[in-house]
């Protein structure tokens, strides 16, 4: 092994040809490159730059850069071969300001999406695991021999192989071509050619023919003929409407279906005024907190492009600490998160009063990248694309199509629509919906998921005066006034039969928030309530979401079970699906993929 010029080098366009880039991308709507030393960015802005002055670029270029957690890309100024790669450079400088990495999986796009970089903050080793991704071409280096043993067996040569595309090469330093860096290469499938001796030079392997691992689940519609036509998406709630926002921004048609559309736009959350999506933490950084975390940051990105009455509102969220085991809890998952300065930060109750400009009686942490949404004009702004067709109708059950996709039948019988990709996205309506179809065994989880119906409550902002500057998300949650309204949720009906906004839901709610409102706040709000919203939460044990594609049932995603965090999820899950059927890039490691996935027991 030996010290590698290639990743300490500055590319240049010379460089870049003897690696095999822009030939590799002509003609292509679509081209991955996976850099496993990312560093500060210096091959991918070279690469972007290249890319754009090359009038036989591909469609889209997407770049996976495994970045350890203590390298701050974008941090490290360089010298630049042209204004073109300054403007690169700025464009990521300025990105990685606006969303200050977070440990795990995180996403730029930039040009309008035409290109793309997801990172994996992590070690080399983990990164190398966790990434999925049809991988075109790969630029690696010398430290990829130093990982083996942190792989748990796997070796790191054989994660290149297993994201490999089926024409995919690697660039390596022509140094490395007899190391263990060459000799690893070759055992995964690889053909590296020898050396010329020249250390500067780069030197160009390919994936041997036949050795493609393309049957892995992701990229479902690879090489199909269909792809063009329009997703049909079941489900026009929360987890819909954002499937249907993913795919409509990736320039994708899309059908989506809910008999909800013909009362509102809006759909079920009609009067819904307002919702919070709350980042949370655990000591061991468990699922549902990288989820989570993952998921607001998403909703944020993606939602900005939406009208200003429907975006979210990036407020900041307080995460109240009911008890002293709570406030250790959520200390120590600060302290060991690894989290960037300023994401979140310890607050006394006297600074959590501050910063919410209310009298608060507990401490907590404040989250910035907390938002407040405003569900009702969200749906119907994720829905208003003229690439998406809304129909007012309920769907029965789904039925193979002669083309090998899918038809979506009425209660009546009649052809509603036709797809070769499907999303179910019909929250409790999933169950009985996958049975008629023959497929609810392909989903395993699913079998356990339980509907319990709540409402939230409505104060007149005026006659509360106690109206937050943040979202508070305690035992209950009070959200800062929109049109006038305090929102603030919720309660939980089990066993109810339909939803309904009942006098004693409103009391239930005020009995919460007298666990952090002040006494005379809580005196002034039973004479404030001007209304509520009710609905559903769909849940299954273990309080995932459940987001995949059916095994078996080609073409069929559900997205659903997002319980009481939806609006914390559905960005990100329908992220998941648009990139899995686009073939880019998945936003999120593949073992939480896993947790997710319909299949699993
Ligand atoms: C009182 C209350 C307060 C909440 N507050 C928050 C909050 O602050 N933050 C948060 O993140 N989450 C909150 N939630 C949870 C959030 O509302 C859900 O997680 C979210 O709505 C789930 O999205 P969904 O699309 O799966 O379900 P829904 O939004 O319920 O949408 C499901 C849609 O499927 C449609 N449908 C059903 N059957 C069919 C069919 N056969 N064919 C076609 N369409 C069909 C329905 O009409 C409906 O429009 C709250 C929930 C409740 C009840």
């Amino acid at each position: 092994m030996s010290d590698s010029p290639c990743s300490l080098a500055i590319p240049t366009q010379a460089w870049l040809s003897a690696s095999g880039l822009p030939v590799g991308w002509r003609g292509r709507s679509s081209f991955t490159v996976c850099d496993t030393a990312f560093g500060a960015g210096h091959r991918f802005i070279s690469t972007w730059s290249t890319w754009r002055s090359d009038a036989n670029r591909s469609e889209r270029l997407h770049y996976v850069g495994f970045c350890p957690a203590d390298v701050n890309p974008a941090g490290d100024p360089w010298l630049f071969a042209s204004d073109d790669e300054a403007a690169c450079h700025e464009a990521l400088r300025v990105a990685q300001s606006v969303y200050a990495p977070l440990p795990g999986v995180s996403r730029l796009d930039f040009e309008g999406g035409a290109v793309t970089l997801t990172l994996f903050h992590m070690p080399l080793w983990k990164a190398l695991m966790q990434a999925e991704a049809r991988v075109d071409h790969y630029f690696v280096d010398a430290m990829l021999a130093t990982v083996g043993a942190q792989t748990g067996g796997y070796s790191p040569y054989g994660q290149l192989a297993r994201m490999a595309a089926r024409e995919a090469s690697v660039a390596l330093p022509a140094v490395d071509v007899s190391s263990d860096l060459g000799k690893g290469l070759k055992k995964a499938g690889f053909i590296v050619p020898t050396a010329s001796g020249d250390l500067a030079e780069v030197c160009v392997a390919r994936l041997r023919p036949g050795i493609f691992h393309g049957a892995h689940l992701a990229f479902p519609e690879q090489g199909r003929a269909l792809s063009v036509a329009p997703v049909m998406v079941i489900g026009g709630g929360i987890a819909g409407a954002a499937v249907a926002w993913a795919f409509a921004s990736r320039g994708r048609k899309v059908n989506i279906i809910d008999p909800a559309f013909s009362r509102s736009a809006q759909g079920v959350h009609a009067g819904h005024l307002a919702a919070a999506a709350t980042p949370v933490v655990s000591r061991d950084d468990d699922y549902r907190a990288r989820l989570t975390r993952s998921g607001v940051r998403l909703a944020w990105q993606r939602w900005q492009a939406l009208a200003a009455d429907a975006r979210p509102l990036q407020t900041g969220t307080l995460g109240l600490a009911g008890d002293a085991d709570e406030v250790d809890r959520v200390r120590a998952a600060l302290e060991g998160g690894g989290f960037p300065a300023g994401w979140a930060r310890w607050q006394t109750s006297l600074a959590a009063s501050l910063a919410a400009a209310v009298p608060l009686s507990v401490p907590g942490v404040l989250f910035a990248d907390g938002l407040l949404i405003r569900p009702g004009a969200l749906i119907a702004a994720l829905t208003s694309s003229p690439l998406v067709q809304r129909i007012s109708a309920a769907g029965h059950r789904l039925e193979r199509a002669d083309d090998g996709g899918w038809l979506l039948r009425s209660a009546g019988d009649h052809v509603l629509a036709q797809a070769a990709t499907v999303v179910v996205a019909n929250a409790a309506g999933v169950v009985p919906f996958l049975q008629r179809s023959g497929l609810l065994d392909r989903a395993p989880r699913l079998r356990q998921l339980q509907a319990i119906a709540g409402q939230v409550s409505y104060f007149d902002t005026q006659r509360t005066a106690a109206n937050p500057n943040v979202v508070i998300d305690g035992p209950g949650y009070w959200l800062p006034s929109v049109d006038g309204v305090n929102v603030a949720g919720g309660t939980y009906a089990l066993g109810a039969e339909t939803p309904a906004v009942t006098q004693a839901g409103h009391d239930d709610i005020i009995e919460k928030l007298g666990a952090f409102l002040s006494a005379e706040t809580i005196q002034r709000l039973p004479d404030a309530v001007v209304g509520g919203w009710s609905g559903w939460r769909a849940v299954v044990p273990g309080r995932l979401p459940v987001v995949g594609e059916l095994l078996g049932a080609n073409g069929v995603w559900v997205a659903c079970a997002y319980g009481s965090r939806g609006l914390s999820w559905a960005a990100l899950a329908a992220e998941i699906i648009a990139a899995s059927v686009c073939c880019e890039p998945l936003p999120l490691e593949r073992e939480l993929l896993m947790a997710i996935a319909p299949g699993k027991r």
